[in-house]
Protein backbone atom coordinates (compact mmCIF):
# COMPACT_ATOMS: atom_id res chain seq x y z
CA UNK A 1 0.00 0.00 0.00
CA UNK A 2 3.11 2.24 0.74
CA UNK A 3 4.41 2.01 -2.32
CA UNK A 4 0.82 3.08 -4.37
CA UNK A 5 0.88 5.98 -2.17
CA UNK A 6 4.65 7.31 -2.96
CA UNK A 7 3.76 6.30 -6.84
CA UNK A 8 4.43 9.31 -9.04
CA UNK A 9 1.81 10.10 -11.69
CA UNK A 10 1.62 10.52 -15.51
CA UNK A 11 0.96 14.34 -15.29
CA UNK A 12 3.80 14.80 -11.94
CA UNK A 13 6.23 13.63 -14.93
CA UNK A 14 7.84 17.40 -16.99
CA UNK A 15 8.42 15.81 -20.08
CA UNK A 16 5.68 13.40 -22.45
CA UNK A 17 6.06 11.83 -25.84
CA UNK A 18 3.97 9.20 -27.66
CA UNK A 19 5.27 6.28 -29.56
CA UNK A 20 3.48 4.34 -31.82
CA UNK A 21 4.70 0.77 -33.08
CA UNK A 22 3.01 -1.29 -36.03
CA UNK A 23 2.12 -4.92 -33.96
CA UNK A 24 2.22 -8.46 -35.40
CA UNK A 25 0.01 -10.35 -33.50
CA UNK A 26 -1.54 -13.83 -34.14
CA UNK A 27 -4.70 -14.74 -35.33
CA UNK A 28 -5.74 -15.82 -31.96
CA UNK A 29 -4.59 -12.36 -30.67
CA UNK A 30 -6.00 -10.36 -33.48
CA UNK A 31 -9.54 -11.55 -32.14
CA UNK A 32 -8.82 -11.08 -28.63
CA UNK A 33 -8.67 -7.20 -30.01
CA UNK A 34 -11.19 -7.37 -32.15
CA UNK A 35 -13.51 -8.42 -29.03
CA UNK A 36 -11.76 -6.02 -26.92
CA UNK A 37 -12.72 -3.19 -29.18
CA UNK A 38 -16.40 -4.03 -29.39
CA UNK A 39 -16.67 -4.21 -25.74
CA UNK A 40 -15.03 -0.55 -25.44
CA UNK A 41 -17.85 0.50 -28.20
CA UNK A 42 -20.50 -1.06 -26.03
CA UNK A 43 -19.62 0.63 -23.37
CA UNK A 44 -18.99 4.14 -25.08
CA UNK A 45 -22.68 4.00 -26.69
CA UNK A 46 -24.01 2.57 -22.99
CA UNK A 47 -22.91 5.50 -21.43
CA UNK A 48 -24.47 7.64 -24.44
CA UNK A 49 -27.85 5.93 -23.80
CA UNK A 50 -27.80 6.53 -20.20
CA UNK A 51 -26.55 9.79 -20.02
CA UNK A 52 -29.70 10.65 -22.98
CA UNK A 53 -32.69 8.73 -20.93
CA UNK A 54 -31.28 10.85 -17.89
CA UNK A 55 -31.48 14.11 -20.09
CA UNK A 56 -35.21 13.03 -21.02
CA UNK A 57 -35.91 12.30 -17.95
CA UNK A 58 -35.28 15.29 -16.24
CA UNK A 59 -37.39 17.21 -18.26
CA UNK A 60 -40.35 15.65 -16.71
CA UNK A 61 -41.26 18.49 -14.17
CA UNK A 62 -44.11 16.44 -12.62
CA UNK A 63 -43.42 14.60 -9.66
CA UNK A 64 -44.45 10.49 -10.74
CA UNK A 65 -42.87 7.40 -9.14
CA UNK A 66 -41.70 5.28 -11.57
CA UNK A 67 -39.78 8.11 -13.17
CA UNK A 68 -38.07 8.97 -9.64
CA UNK A 69 -37.30 5.34 -9.37
CA UNK A 70 -35.29 4.86 -13.19
CA UNK A 71 -33.93 8.25 -12.16
CA UNK A 72 -32.47 6.71 -9.18
CA UNK A 73 -31.61 3.64 -10.97
CA UNK A 74 -30.02 5.03 -14.29
CA UNK A 75 -27.54 7.57 -11.70
CA UNK A 76 -26.46 4.64 -10.00
CA UNK A 77 -24.58 3.16 -12.98
CA UNK A 78 -23.64 6.28 -15.02
CA UNK A 79 -20.02 6.14 -15.23
CA UNK A 80 -19.75 3.39 -12.51
CA UNK A 81 -17.58 0.84 -13.45
CA UNK A 82 -18.74 -1.91 -11.34
CA UNK A 83 -22.33 -1.06 -11.84
CA UNK A 84 -21.95 -1.45 -15.88
CA UNK A 85 -20.29 -4.97 -15.01
CA UNK A 86 -22.74 -5.83 -13.62
CA UNK A 87 -25.48 -5.15 -15.96
CA UNK A 88 -23.59 -6.38 -18.22
CA UNK A 89 -21.38 -10.10 -17.56
CA UNK A 90 -19.76 -10.64 -20.61
CA UNK A 91 -17.28 -7.32 -19.51
CA UNK A 92 -16.12 -9.55 -17.04
CA UNK A 93 -15.30 -12.79 -19.20
CA UNK A 94 -11.50 -13.97 -19.38
CA UNK A 95 -9.98 -12.00 -22.63
CA UNK A 96 -11.83 -8.83 -21.52
CA UNK A 97 -9.52 -5.90 -20.14
CA UNK A 98 -10.74 -4.74 -16.89
CA UNK A 99 -8.58 -1.73 -17.69
CA UNK A 100 -10.95 -1.13 -20.89
CA UNK A 101 -13.76 0.01 -18.86
CA UNK A 102 -12.57 1.89 -16.94
CA UNK A 103 -10.46 3.56 -20.14
CA UNK A 104 -13.77 4.24 -22.08
CA UNK A 105 -15.76 5.91 -19.29
CA UNK A 106 -12.82 7.89 -19.16
CA UNK A 107 -13.25 8.57 -22.58
CA UNK A 108 -16.87 9.43 -22.75
CA UNK A 109 -16.05 12.50 -20.47
CA UNK A 110 -13.71 13.73 -22.10
CA UNK A 111 -15.89 13.88 -25.00
CA UNK A 112 -18.21 15.95 -23.27
CA UNK A 113 -15.07 18.04 -22.01
CA UNK A 114 -14.41 18.62 -25.97
CA UNK A 115 -17.74 19.60 -26.49
CA UNK A 116 -17.61 22.29 -23.79
CA UNK A 117 -14.09 23.38 -24.09
CA UNK A 118 -13.41 23.57 -28.03
CA UNK A 119 -16.36 25.65 -29.86
CA UNK A 120 -17.89 24.25 -32.98
CA UNK A 121 -17.69 20.58 -31.75
CA UNK A 122 -20.47 18.14 -31.26
CA UNK A 123 -21.92 16.52 -28.59
CA UNK A 124 -20.76 13.01 -28.10
CA UNK A 125 -22.83 10.35 -30.34
CA UNK A 126 -22.86 6.29 -31.00
CA UNK A 127 -19.92 4.70 -32.11
CA UNK A 128 -20.83 2.53 -35.16
CA UNK A 129 -19.84 -0.73 -35.83
CA UNK A 130 -16.48 -0.15 -38.70
CA UNK A 131 -13.85 -1.90 -39.82
CA UNK A 132 -11.68 0.15 -37.44
CA UNK A 133 -11.12 -1.58 -33.76
CA UNK A 134 -9.46 0.25 -30.80
CA UNK A 135 -9.33 0.19 -27.58
CA UNK A 136 -7.54 2.01 -24.28
CA UNK A 137 -5.59 0.17 -21.71
CA UNK A 138 -3.45 0.60 -18.77
CA UNK A 139 -0.14 0.28 -17.31
CA UNK A 140 0.30 -1.48 -13.86
CA UNK A 141 3.92 -2.02 -12.13
CA UNK A 142 3.92 -4.29 -9.25
CA UNK A 143 5.40 -4.20 -6.05
CA UNK A 144 5.38 -7.54 -4.84
CA UNK A 145 9.01 -8.04 -4.78
CA UNK A 146 9.66 -5.06 -3.35
CA UNK A 147 10.96 -3.88 -6.58
CA UNK A 148 9.80 -0.26 -7.07
CA UNK A 149 11.28 0.53 -10.28
CA UNK A 150 8.84 2.21 -13.13
CA UNK A 151 10.59 1.78 -15.95
CA UNK A 152 10.48 0.10 -20.03
CA UNK A 153 10.77 -3.37 -18.89
CA UNK A 154 8.77 -3.71 -15.60
CA UNK A 155 4.85 -3.08 -15.89
CA UNK A 156 2.37 -4.98 -17.17
CA UNK A 157 2.97 -2.98 -20.77
CA UNK A 158 6.73 -3.66 -21.03
CA UNK A 159 9.34 -4.38 -23.58
CA UNK A 160 10.46 -7.87 -23.46
CA UNK A 161 13.56 -7.30 -26.17
CA UNK A 162 13.94 -4.93 -29.24
CA UNK A 163 11.29 -6.92 -30.89
CA UNK A 164 8.75 -8.24 -28.86
CA UNK A 165 6.56 -5.96 -26.17
CA UNK A 166 3.96 -7.42 -23.21
CA UNK A 167 0.64 -6.55 -23.53
CA UNK A 168 -1.77 -7.11 -20.69
CA UNK A 169 -4.59 -9.96 -22.32
CA UNK A 170 -2.67 -10.51 -25.44
CA UNK A 171 0.93 -11.50 -24.00
CA UNK A 172 4.17 -11.34 -26.10
CA UNK A 173 3.53 -9.87 -29.65
CA UNK A 174 6.36 -9.23 -32.08
CA UNK A 175 6.82 -5.34 -33.03
CA UNK A 176 8.57 -3.28 -35.33
CA UNK A 177 8.84 0.96 -35.27
CA UNK A 178 11.32 3.93 -36.18
CA UNK A 179 14.78 2.15 -35.44
CA UNK A 180 16.31 5.93 -35.00
CA UNK A 181 13.24 6.30 -32.57
CA UNK A 182 13.52 3.02 -31.09
CA UNK A 183 17.06 2.74 -30.64
CA UNK A 184 17.01 6.35 -28.51
CA UNK A 185 14.17 5.73 -26.34
CA UNK A 186 15.48 1.59 -25.48
CA UNK A 187 18.81 2.95 -24.17
CA UNK A 188 17.87 5.44 -22.39
CA UNK A 189 19.14 5.41 -18.67
CA UNK A 190 17.05 7.90 -17.05
CA UNK A 191 13.58 6.83 -15.43
CA UNK A 192 11.32 6.11 -18.35
CA UNK A 193 7.96 5.60 -17.77
CA UNK A 194 4.90 3.91 -20.18
CA UNK A 195 1.30 5.06 -18.68
CA UNK A 196 -1.71 4.01 -20.93
CA UNK A 197 -1.35 1.97 -24.53
CA UNK A 198 -3.97 2.10 -27.30
CA UNK A 199 -4.34 -0.77 -28.90
CA UNK A 200 -6.01 -1.29 -32.58
CA UNK A 201 -6.56 -2.37 -35.91
CA UNK A 202 -6.93 -0.06 -38.85
CA UNK A 203 -9.20 -0.69 -41.86
CA UNK A 204 -6.83 -2.21 -43.84
CA UNK A 205 -6.52 -4.77 -41.61
CA UNK A 206 -2.59 -3.55 -40.06
CA UNK A 207 -2.40 -3.90 -36.14
CA UNK A 208 -0.72 -0.70 -34.26
CA UNK A 209 0.06 -0.09 -30.85
CA UNK A 210 0.08 3.77 -29.21
CA UNK A 211 2.49 4.24 -26.78
CA UNK A 212 2.47 7.20 -23.53
CA UNK A 213 5.64 7.34 -22.00
CA UNK A 214 6.78 10.04 -20.02
CA UNK A 215 10.05 10.88 -18.40
CA UNK A 216 12.27 13.72 -15.61
CA UNK A 217 14.61 14.31 -18.50
CA UNK A 218 14.15 15.54 -21.86
CA UNK A 219 13.70 13.18 -25.25
CA UNK A 220 14.68 15.15 -27.56
CA UNK A 221 17.74 17.13 -27.88
CA UNK A 222 17.31 20.84 -29.06
CA UNK A 223 18.28 21.91 -32.65
CA UNK A 224 21.11 24.65 -32.64
CA UNK A 225 19.71 28.34 -32.25
CA UNK A 226 20.11 30.40 -35.88
CA UNK A 227 18.61 33.85 -34.61
CA UNK A 228 16.42 33.73 -38.02
CA UNK A 229 12.65 34.25 -38.35
CA UNK A 230 10.60 33.36 -41.49
CA UNK A 231 6.85 34.44 -42.89
CA UNK A 232 5.05 31.24 -44.32
CA UNK A 233 2.62 31.46 -47.12
CA UNK A 234 0.63 28.51 -47.66
CA UNK A 235 -1.24 28.53 -50.92
CA UNK A 236 -2.85 26.06 -53.49
CA UNK A 237 -0.58 26.55 -56.62
CA UNK A 238 2.70 25.65 -54.83
CA UNK A 239 2.30 24.40 -51.86
CA UNK A 240 4.36 26.75 -49.38
CA UNK A 241 6.57 30.10 -50.23
CA UNK A 242 8.41 31.65 -47.58
CA UNK A 243 10.37 34.70 -46.95
CA UNK A 244 13.14 33.61 -47.47
CA UNK A 245 12.08 32.88 -51.44
CA UNK A 246 11.61 29.11 -50.80
CA UNK A 247 9.07 27.51 -52.71
CA UNK A 248 8.10 23.71 -52.21
CA UNK A 249 5.43 22.58 -54.98
CA UNK A 250 1.63 20.52 -54.48
CA UNK A 251 2.39 17.60 -54.79
CA UNK A 252 -1.02 16.69 -54.97
CA UNK A 253 -0.81 13.16 -53.62
CA UNK A 254 -4.85 12.13 -54.12
CA UNK A 255 -5.08 13.55 -57.77
CA UNK A 256 -2.39 11.51 -58.89
CA UNK A 257 -4.44 8.12 -57.43
CA UNK A 258 -7.42 9.45 -58.16
CA UNK A 259 -8.17 7.60 -61.07
CA UNK A 260 -7.20 4.51 -60.13
CA UNK A 261 -9.08 4.82 -56.72
CA UNK A 262 -12.23 5.69 -58.81
CA UNK A 263 -11.69 3.01 -60.74
CA UNK A 264 -11.44 0.48 -57.83
CA UNK A 265 -14.29 2.21 -55.71
CA UNK A 266 -16.92 1.24 -58.86
CA UNK A 267 -15.84 -2.15 -58.95
CA UNK A 268 -16.74 -2.04 -55.22
CA UNK A 269 -20.29 -0.78 -55.72
CA UNK A 270 -20.71 -2.76 -58.56
CA UNK A 271 -20.12 -5.89 -55.97
CA UNK A 272 -22.47 -4.94 -53.33
CA UNK A 273 -24.94 -4.34 -56.13
CA UNK A 274 -25.34 -7.71 -57.26
CA UNK A 275 -25.59 -8.88 -53.93
CA UNK A 276 -28.79 -6.81 -53.69
CA UNK A 277 -31.80 -9.15 -53.39
CA UNK A 278 -33.93 -7.43 -55.65
CA UNK A 279 -37.01 -10.13 -55.23
CA UNK A 280 -37.38 -8.71 -51.36
CA UNK A 281 -40.11 -6.17 -51.17
CA UNK A 282 -39.04 -4.05 -48.59
CA UNK A 283 -37.35 -0.74 -49.35
CA UNK A 284 -34.33 -0.86 -47.73
CA UNK A 285 -31.60 -3.14 -49.73
CA UNK A 286 -31.33 -6.54 -48.53
CA UNK A 287 -28.20 -8.40 -49.12
CA UNK A 288 -28.42 -12.25 -50.18
CA UNK A 289 -25.25 -12.45 -48.11
CA UNK A 290 -24.09 -10.58 -45.22
CA UNK A 291 -21.34 -8.41 -47.11
CA UNK A 292 -18.83 -9.12 -43.88
CA UNK A 293 -19.02 -12.69 -45.41
CA UNK A 294 -18.36 -11.88 -49.25
CA UNK A 295 -14.90 -12.90 -50.18
CA UNK A 296 -14.36 -10.55 -52.71
CA UNK A 297 -16.08 -7.61 -51.57
CA UNK A 298 -13.64 -7.67 -48.40
CA UNK A 299 -10.72 -8.01 -50.48
CA UNK A 300 -11.57 -5.43 -52.81
CA UNK A 301 -12.41 -2.88 -49.76
CA UNK A 302 -8.94 -3.96 -47.90
CA UNK A 303 -7.45 -2.87 -51.77
CA UNK A 304 -9.25 0.51 -51.60
CA UNK A 305 -8.34 1.34 -48.03
CA UNK A 306 -4.70 0.46 -48.91
CA UNK A 307 -4.54 3.44 -51.43
CA UNK A 308 -6.23 5.56 -49.25
CA UNK A 309 -3.67 4.83 -46.66
CA UNK A 310 -0.70 4.85 -49.01
CA UNK A 311 -2.11 8.40 -50.14
CA UNK A 312 -2.21 9.49 -46.12
CA UNK A 313 1.11 8.01 -45.55
CA UNK A 314 2.96 9.92 -48.52
CA UNK A 315 1.45 12.99 -47.52
CA UNK A 316 2.15 13.00 -43.95
CA UNK A 317 6.39 12.23 -44.57
CA UNK A 318 5.88 15.28 -47.25
CA UNK A 319 4.54 17.34 -44.58
CA UNK A 320 7.41 16.59 -42.14
CA UNK A 321 9.45 16.55 -44.10
CA UNK A 322 8.56 20.32 -44.90
CA UNK A 323 8.05 20.91 -41.13
CA UNK A 324 11.02 19.81 -39.89
CA UNK A 325 12.96 21.69 -43.26
CA UNK A 326 11.76 25.21 -41.44
CA UNK A 327 12.16 24.54 -37.79
CA UNK A 328 15.61 23.48 -38.60
CA UNK A 329 16.68 26.97 -40.20
CA UNK A 330 15.07 29.30 -38.58
CA UNK A 331 14.42 30.22 -34.82
CA UNK A 332 10.75 32.19 -35.49
CA UNK A 333 8.25 30.60 -37.25
CA UNK A 334 4.95 32.71 -38.62
CA UNK A 335 2.28 31.81 -40.42
CA UNK A 336 -1.29 32.34 -41.40
CA UNK A 337 -3.87 31.80 -38.48
CA UNK A 338 -6.35 29.87 -41.52
CA UNK A 339 -9.65 28.82 -40.30
CA UNK A 340 -9.42 25.57 -42.89
CA UNK A 341 -13.01 24.93 -41.98
CA UNK A 342 -14.35 27.38 -43.55
CA UNK A 343 -12.10 27.18 -46.27
CA UNK A 344 -13.48 24.26 -46.91
CA UNK A 345 -17.11 25.59 -47.79
CA UNK A 346 -16.17 26.82 -50.99
CA UNK A 347 -16.73 23.61 -52.66
CA UNK A 348 -15.15 24.38 -55.98
CA UNK A 349 -11.81 24.53 -53.81
CA UNK A 350 -12.64 21.58 -51.13
CA UNK A 351 -11.18 18.92 -52.47
CA UNK A 352 -7.94 20.55 -53.18
CA UNK A 353 -7.07 22.07 -50.03
CA UNK A 354 -7.90 18.79 -48.15
CA UNK A 355 -5.95 17.29 -50.73
CA UNK A 356 -3.00 20.06 -49.82
CA UNK A 357 -3.13 19.36 -46.20
CA UNK A 358 -2.58 22.67 -44.78
CA UNK A 359 -4.23 21.91 -40.80
CA UNK A 360 -2.31 19.17 -39.98
CA UNK A 361 0.94 21.38 -41.56
CA UNK A 362 0.03 24.04 -39.19
CA UNK A 363 -0.16 21.31 -36.31
CA UNK A 364 3.18 19.45 -37.29
CA UNK A 365 4.77 22.92 -37.40
CA UNK A 366 3.99 23.59 -33.99
CA UNK A 367 4.99 21.08 -31.92
CA UNK A 368 8.24 20.64 -33.91
CA UNK A 369 8.85 23.89 -33.32
CA UNK A 370 7.77 23.30 -29.20
CA UNK A 371 10.11 20.14 -29.53
CA UNK A 372 13.25 21.77 -30.87
CA UNK A 373 13.25 24.74 -28.67
CA UNK A 374 12.22 27.02 -31.20
CA UNK A 375 9.06 29.52 -31.13
CA UNK A 376 6.10 29.01 -33.70
CA UNK A 377 3.08 31.56 -34.09
CA UNK A 378 -0.18 32.27 -36.27
CA UNK A 379 -1.25 35.85 -36.83
CA UNK A 380 -4.00 36.88 -38.21
CA UNK A 381 -4.42 36.29 -41.64
CA UNK A 382 -6.09 39.72 -42.74
CA UNK A 383 -5.15 41.88 -45.91
CA UNK A 384 -1.45 39.96 -45.95
CA UNK A 385 -2.35 39.77 -49.58
CA UNK A 386 -3.70 43.13 -50.06
CA UNK A 387 -0.75 45.24 -48.28
CA UNK A 388 2.24 46.01 -49.63
CA UNK A 389 5.34 44.67 -47.85
CA UNK A 390 7.33 47.61 -48.71
CA UNK A 391 5.52 50.73 -48.10
CA UNK A 392 2.48 49.25 -46.18
CA UNK A 393 -0.44 50.08 -49.10
CA UNK A 394 -3.81 48.41 -48.86
CA UNK A 395 -4.76 47.36 -51.92
CA UNK A 396 -8.89 48.22 -51.59
CA UNK A 397 -12.49 48.20 -54.10
CA UNK A 398 -11.32 48.17 -57.75
CA UNK A 399 -7.64 47.29 -57.01
CA UNK A 400 -8.12 44.23 -55.13
CA UNK A 401 -5.77 42.11 -55.76
CA UNK A 402 -7.92 38.96 -56.75
CA UNK A 403 -6.52 35.14 -56.99
CA UNK A 404 -5.69 34.88 -60.61
CA UNK A 405 -3.02 38.00 -60.41
CA UNK A 406 -0.08 36.21 -59.55
CA UNK A 407 1.99 39.38 -59.80
CA UNK A 408 0.80 43.00 -59.38
CA UNK A 409 3.24 46.83 -58.85
CA UNK A 410 2.43 48.31 -55.53
CA UNK A 411 0.20 51.97 -57.00
CA UNK A 412 1.83 53.82 -53.98
CA UNK A 413 5.56 53.13 -53.92
CA UNK A 414 5.39 51.43 -57.48
CA UNK A 415 7.35 48.10 -56.66
CA UNK A 416 7.21 45.09 -58.23
CA UNK A 417 5.61 42.32 -56.71
CA UNK A 418 5.06 38.40 -56.60
CA UNK A 419 2.16 37.72 -55.13
CA UNK A 420 3.07 35.02 -52.81
CA UNK A 421 6.36 35.74 -52.00
CA UNK A 422 4.88 39.26 -50.34
CA UNK A 423 2.20 37.85 -48.35
CA UNK A 424 4.68 35.78 -46.68
CA UNK A 425 6.72 39.48 -46.03
CA UNK A 426 4.17 40.32 -44.61
CA UNK A 427 3.20 37.49 -42.27
CA UNK A 428 6.60 37.69 -41.27
CA UNK A 429 6.33 41.71 -40.67
CA UNK A 430 3.22 40.64 -38.25
CA UNK A 431 4.43 37.97 -36.22
CA UNK A 432 7.66 40.44 -35.76
CA UNK A 433 5.55 43.34 -34.82
CA UNK A 434 3.23 41.19 -32.26
CA UNK A 435 6.36 39.71 -30.92
CA UNK A 436 7.85 42.88 -29.96
CA UNK A 437 4.58 43.93 -28.35
CA UNK A 438 5.01 41.14 -25.87
CA UNK A 439 8.38 42.71 -25.12
CA UNK A 440 9.26 38.90 -24.37
CA UNK A 441 11.17 38.26 -27.65
CA UNK A 442 13.48 41.12 -29.49
CA UNK A 443 13.94 41.18 -33.17
ZN1 LIG B 1 4.09 49.99 -51.85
Amino acid sequence: MCYNYCMKRMSDYTYHRGLKLRLYPSFKQVDLIKRNSGCARFVYNRLIAVGQEIHDLKKCRIYSKPVKDRLDYLETIYCDAKELKNTAPFLSEPGIDSDMVANEILNYRNAWRQYREIPGSSVPTFHKKSNEYSYNTSNHYSYKNGNDIQGLWEGSIRFLDRDHLNLPILGRVRFKGSRKDLSSILSRTEETRIGSARIGIDPCGKCYVSLKLASDSPFYEPLPQTGKAVGIDLNLSNFLWDSDDLTIDNPKYRKKLFDKLIKEQRKLSRMAERNIDHYSDQRKPIYKKPLSQCKNYQSQRLRISGLHSRIRNQRKDFLYRAAKEEVKSHDYIFAEDLKVRNLLKNHRLAEAISDVGWYEFLDILSWEAEKNGKLFMKVPPQNTTQTCSVCGHISSGKNRITLGMREWVCPECGTYHVRDLNASKNILNKGISILNKTGIYKL
